[in-house]
């Protein structure tokens, strides 16, 4: 029987997907190459300030891309750039800002998730911003060798950083998290933390552990958090998700039991919602007031798609 490729990957539909980007992988070793194309006319400098990519510019107009005289200008760390690929030939870099109280007008830091929820910036611009977030912050904690402790140098256009003391070399690491709906019949299990703005209920979410497959590490989340046995597991989609630098993996979970037992230490409530619930929920015209996460989040797509498949 022929695999069931899927035409629409539906990972194309979530927030921070979509790179342009050629990263030009074969070739980002070539120190002189990457030097060349970083003083090029037309090289464009995402600015990250903390963990905030730097915009300028009014309403459409607003852009994330900063020439690399305006990135001198405002003090980044050119020393430290790294090379994030090509845009439809431009080469783009990605550098830190000294962290600043205030910016010169014209320019603000923002927040990622606040970009994503307003559709600022089109899919591609954001998925450019979220690896030079991610790439940025790596570096920022990585200045010194986990090996031996002596301090590392930036390599491979920031693809990595080099010690020169015990020659470990160390790669930017990418922190695999499973995020699920549980589904029972005509009902999918929803949980909500503190931290959530109200009324917003969400999948359960967990990192991947050592030792683990996607699958094992979505039914042990689900039973951690909410109690609840899980037999099959589905793959959906996946999701970068810069903050700081984890991949979200969707899947849908089959229930083998009802009953749920919230951790509460992890969830403030967990529940049962069923799939008119659910679909009122993304449509936002629940009548108890109760959402779901924007239309960027993977968790909606995951929700939306156990909607839609009735
Ligand atoms: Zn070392």
């Amino acid at each position: 029987m022929p695999i069931p490729f899927p035409d629409d990957e539906p990972s194309r539909l979530t927030g921070f997907s979509n790179s342009p980007l050629d990263r030009l992988g074969d070739r980002r070793a070539d120190a002189e190459l990457i030097a060349a194309m970083s003083v090029l006319p037309d090289a464009g400098y995402v600015l990250i300030e903390r963990d905030r990519p730097v915009l300028a510019g009014v309403g459409d107009g607003r852009t994330a891309v900063h020439g690399r005289g305006i990135a001198a200008a405002l003090s980044a760390r050119l020393d430290q750039a790294v090379f994030l690929g090509l845009d439809d030939g431009q080469p783009l870099f990605a550098a830190p800002l000294p962290p600043a109280e205030a910016l010169p007008d014209g320019f603000e830091a923002c927040d990622l998730r606040g970009l994503a929820v307003d559709g600022v910036l089109d899919g591609r611009a954001l998925s450019v911003l979220a690896a030079a977030k991610s790439l940025v912050d790596w570096h920022a904690r990585h200045g010194f060798c986990a090996n031996c402790g002596a301090a590392t140098r930036l390599g491979m256009g920031g693809w990595k950083r080099d010690c020169p003391a015990c020659a470990a070399q160390h790669f930017p690491r990418t922190d695999p998290v499973v995020i699920m709906l549980a589904v029972d019949g005509d009902r999918c299990l929803l949980g909500r933390q503190a931290r959530f703005a109200p009324g917003m209920y969400s999948c359960l979410a967990g990192f991947v552990e050592p030792g683990e497959t996607i699958e094992d590490a979505v039914r042990r989340e689900i039973r951690e958090e909410a109690g609840v046995p899980v037999g099959r597991v589905r793959y959906l989609a996946s999701q970068p998700w810069p903050f700081p630098s984890s991949l979200m993996i969707g899947c849908l979970a089959e229930a083998l039991g009802e009953t749920i037992t919230m951790d509460a230490e992890e969830l403030e409530d967990c529940r049962w919602v069923s799939r008119d619930e659910a679909r009122q929920m993304l449509d936002r015209t629940h009548p108890g007031g109760l959402t779901s996460p924007f239309p960027f989040a993977i968790a909606h797509r995951i929700l939306r798609a156990w909607v839609d498949a009735d």
